[in-house]
């Protein structure tokens, strides 16, 4: 089966804890702290795989989660950091945030995408030791690494698009240009799953052509098949419209042809727009002079006309050098851009989780993962970002909460990973 939508969750590595510890040896007595640091948790990278051209993976495995970083140890030996997990998705693949369906990335290109970040290590008990605290009894716990559901959809790169009723001639067509070999036979819905052709033009050009399964009436309102293929043209520069000329099967090719550009329409107003060209075909089933007045038709309707007989070839070349030509012209293949995350204002006041541990004056802040989205937007060099953060610490309730705990003036908060003094 052919599935080109998935949801999944992500669960990228957690930092491993610092460690506590002390240098021990003999003769030595109460060694100093020698407490490692924590690793990184791995994160969760997309990359695209030109093997793959289904989701159908995602079915069956829905939870993907990068191992956490290695604790510290003794003798200041940091945790190792854990490798990050890598997903391959069929190039043209869309991760989006499932919850608000926000564009996160648009695993198109070459390069390794990170959906979701591990998480950093805690500080090992070295960190801690001053001239007044000679004997840190504690460690920074590892900061979570980020987690989320996220919906997978491919939408195929491809320049051109074939699109038309069911056996007109599609998958023909495509056969006969490039190397792509898909099923081909006199009923409908042979096509049941989109198949990519490079159409090769010598001297290294080259274009790539979608064939995907026919559109049927309602397609475009989610009526049986059809709607959820349309999403494979979306891309496409431009839409090779088939048309069957001699009508066989009692069709009328000019209806036709206007209850797809409908359902084109319905689906997206920018589809409804792509640049067309109709094919013509089968032609050998049908007078010349019938040929000439479709064409007429079309080209009085501003479409360029193309006869062919995609069967034996005929009049391909012609069609193809024309869509490549044509092809120079029109802006390269959509990328779609990722969509930031809606600022979400930490400073009206709300409930939110945090848990307080208190060790010799240190006041840790954890469990607070919406936190951390706050300390990547803050700048400690920036009096004004640091007054958002301390809005944010008020309102949030963690300053009475760190007063309950008996927090006093020149005590150290920790908040992952940021320690400052306490003043009141
Ligand atoms: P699709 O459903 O649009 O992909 O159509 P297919 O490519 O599977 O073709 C449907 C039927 O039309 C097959 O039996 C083809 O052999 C036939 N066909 C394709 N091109 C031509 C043509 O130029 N002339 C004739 N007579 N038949 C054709
Ligand atoms: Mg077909």
């Amino acid at each position: 089966m052919f599935v080109d939508i998935a949801n999944i969750h992500l669960k990228a590595g957690n930092g491993g804890n610092g460690a506590v510890s002390f240098h021990r040896e003999k003769y030595v007595a109460a060694g100093g702290p020698d407490g490692g640091d924590g690793g990184r948790g791995g994160d969760i990278i997309f990359k695209a795989d030109d093997n793959l051209s289904t989701l159908a993976d995602f079915r069956y495995k829905r939870k993907y989660a990068a191992k956490n970083g290695e604790d510290g140890k003794a003798t200041r030996s940091s945790g190792k950091k854990a490798p990050p997990l890598i997903i391959s998705v069929p190039r043209g693949t869309l991760v989006k945030e499932t919850e608000t369906g926000r564009i996160i990335a648009d695993i198109s290109g070459d390069e390794e995408v990170v959906i979701a970040k591990g998480g950093n290590g805690g500080w090992g008990n070295t960190h801690f030791a001053t001239s007044t605290r000679q004997v840190p009894r504690f460690a920074k716990s590892g900061n979570p690494g980020e987690e989320l559901d996220v919906t997978l959809e491919l939408k195929l790169l491809a320049d051109v698009g074939l699109i038309g009723f069911p056996n007109v001639g599609k998958s023909t067509l495509i056969s006969v240009v490039s190397e792509a070999k898909p099923k081909i036979a006199n009923y409908h819905f042979t096509t049941l799953t989109p198949v990519l052709g490079v159409v090769r033009m010598g001297e290294g050009s080259s274009f790539v052509m979608a064939d995907i399964p026919g559109l049927i009436e309602g397609a475009g309102e989610g009526v049986g098949l059809g709607h959820e293929f349309l999403r494979h043209v979306e891309r496409c520069r431009m839409l090779l419209h088939v048309i069957d000329v001699s009508g066989s099967e009692g069709r009328d090719p000019i209806e036709d042809f206007n209850k797809i550009n409908k359902e084109l329409a319905v689906f997206s107003s920018e589809l409804k727009d792509r640049p067309q060209i109709i094919v013509g075909n089968k032609c050998d089933l049908t007078d010349d002079s019938n040929v000439a007045e479709l064409k007429k038709y079309f080209e009085d309707n501003g479409y360029k006309f193309f006869p062919v007989m995609a069967a034996i070839a005929e009049g391909t070349n012609d069609l193809i050098n024309f869509v490549a030509a044509e092809l120079k012209k029109l802006p390269a293949i959509k990328q779609y851009e990722p969509e930031p995350k809606p600022h979400e204002d930490f400073t009206v006041k709300k409930k939110r989780t945090f848990n307080i541990r208190a060790c010799d004056g240190v006041y840790f802040v954890e469990d607070a993962p919406w936190l951390l989205e706050v300390m990547n937007t803050v700048d400690p060099d920036d009096y004004e970002s640091l007054q958002y953060f301390e809005r944010v610490l008020r309102q949030s309730g963690i300053i009475d909460a760190l007063k309950e705990h008996g927090v006093k003036e020149g005590d150290t908060v920790s908040v992952y990973d940021v320690e400052f003094d306490y003043v009141p």
